[in-house]
């Protein structure tokens, strides 16, 4: 089939407006290259659409005139998803950022899905709730592309994931047709499909999300952050129960010794700890009760198998230990080209996990640094390596076959993207796969909606 750019272009200029459809190459350029610069691609085109009949015109166009897009929101995924790989159209869905007002007795809100994580939370904490979901990432990454990743980030433990936080949501399939479930937010309601279930996790290749209504929870009245050096991942693994057993627990972040001392040399900074023990365990309590009494006594309880800590109850002081697991990435970043693997592994595997990690990557890819940190409250580890070329998939390969034979899955929360395609088969076997593919042809039938991303 001929795709015919020039009339699909000349169609959106007269629904959106000539300022909404962008072939600047200084700004089209920027939008086809992911956060980690790893995936560069290039796009004709980015479009702004401001309404949802908007997106319905993009989309019968580009059925019409066969042309492909991209669904982009604040373009700071991990797998590749987000850019335009064979020349695909970006659909920029940032103008649908408005913020409905709170519903209280709910605990609802419903937003576009360009609004950006950190201004929902702002507009939510005047009601004394916050979103579930959280991540570093939460100044640029919107609540759509959070939806089609289903994010996870720091507080899944306590919340769950992004999918946990969707009660309805509007989206535009790739048949061009808009559809609304369950926006007036019910609690209960049986009638049929899980539609915002199913788009939850759907990387942008089933519909175009352009409203989520969310569940909101409890802002937390305080909070508490401890950073607790253990000797091993063994012993960090093994204070989970009594962490766990904790009423205000909020996240349990694992970063180690070697990440610890790369963030330091980015940041500038002593270590946190000194001696710096082999692993750290960053622990953040959130309510209103007794917070630091209640670290106190997890402290007390893990005895000796924690040889030092640092904990802070005031803004300033939690944020400087929020940074050391949160200055990985840009720390990583500073030292090349990231490849990035986010997995989980069950936890009794965990320890033997880390420590087999390092020297699987450099049988491949020898000379390469490797970057364990992530949410072992979840069993989540992300693996970041630097070295290997942009298009060399060998360490990540490596560390994929070891989270498969360990019954792992090879993404805990960013997506396949195009960076996982060839693993989902074999994650997830052919007949679900099939099951996937057939979604795909019935609620995106000529295959327009990011072709490159998820299936194989
Ligand atoms: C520093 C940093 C920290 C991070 N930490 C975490 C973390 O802890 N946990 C975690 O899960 N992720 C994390 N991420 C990854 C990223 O922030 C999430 O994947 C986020 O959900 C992406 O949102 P986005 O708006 O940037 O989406 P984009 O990057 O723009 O898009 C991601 C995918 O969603 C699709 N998409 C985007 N918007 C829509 C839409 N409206 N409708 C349909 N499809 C759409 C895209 O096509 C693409 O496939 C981190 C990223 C960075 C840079």
């Amino acid at each position: 089939m001929v795709s015919d750019l020039a009339g699909f272009l000349t169609t959106c200029r007269t629904a959106l407006g000539a300022a909404h459809v962008v072939t600047d190459p200084d700004v089209t350029d920027a939008q086809a290259t992911d956060w980690t610069g790893r995936w560069r691609g290039s796009t004709p085109a980015v479009l702004r659409p401001g309404s949802t009949d908007e997106v319905r015109t993009v989309v019968h166009a580009a059925r019409r005139h066969h042309i492909a897009l991209v669904a982009q929101g604040g373009n700071t995924g991990l797998v590749g998803g987000s850019v335009p790989h064979a020349g695909e159209v970006i659909v920029d869905l940032r103008r649908f950022d408005e913020l409905g007002p709170v519903d209280a007795p709910a605990a609802q809100v419903t937003v576009g899905a360009g609004a950006t994580l950190a201004a929902v939370a702002d507009h939510a904490a005047a009601h004394g709730l916050t979103v579930g979901v959280d991540l570093a990432a939460r100044d640029t990454a919107t609540i759509g592309g959070m939806v089609a990743t289903n994010a996870g980030g720091l507080h899944v433990l306590r919340h769950g994931s992004m999918r946990a936080q969707v009660v309805g949501l509007e989206a535009v399939l790739g048949t061009g047709d808009a559809v609304t479930a369950n926006l007036a937010g019910l609690v209960k309601d049986n009638t049929g499909y899980d539609l915002p279930g199913l788009l939850c996790g759907s990387e942008g290749t089933l519909g175009i999300v352009t409203r989520v209504r969310l569940r909101l929870v409890p802002r937390p009245a305080a909070r508490v952050v401890g950073l607790l050096g253990l000797p091993t991942v063994t012993e960090a693994v093994a204070a989970l129960p009594v962490l766990r057993s904790l009423d205000s627990l909020q996240a349990v972040e694992l970063i180690l010794d070697s990440g610890t001392q790369l963030v330091a040399g980015h940041l500038g900074l002593p270590v946190p700890l000194d001696p710096l023990p082999g692993c750290l365990l960053l622990v953040e309590l959130g309510g209103a009760g007794d917070l630091l009494g209640e670290l106190g006594s997890a402290l007390e309880l893990l005895g000796q198998a924690v040889t030092d800590s640092a904990v802070a109850d005031d803004d300033a002081g939690m944020a400087r230990l929020w940074r050391w697991r949160e200055a990985h990435s840009e720390a990583a970043a500073a030292l090349g080209l990231v490849h990035k693997a986010d997995v989980t592994v069950p936890l009794s595997d965990m320890p033997a996990f880390v420590a087999a990690v390092p020297a699987r990557v450099q049988a491949v890819a020898p000379g390469a640094t490797t970057l364990l940190y992530g949410h072992l409250g979840d069993g989540n580890l992300h693996v970041n390596v630097v070295g290997p070329a942009a298009d060399d998939d060998s360490a990540l390969d490596a560390v994929f076959q070891l989270v498969v034979d360990l019954g792992g899955s090879v993404s805990a929360e960013h997506g396949i993207g195009v960076a996982k395609r060839h693993w989902l088969e074999r994650q997830r076997g052919s007949a679900a796969v099939d099951a996937m593919g057939a979604i795909k042809a019935a609620l995106d039938p000529d295959g327009i909606l990011n072709p490159g991303v998820l299936l194989p």
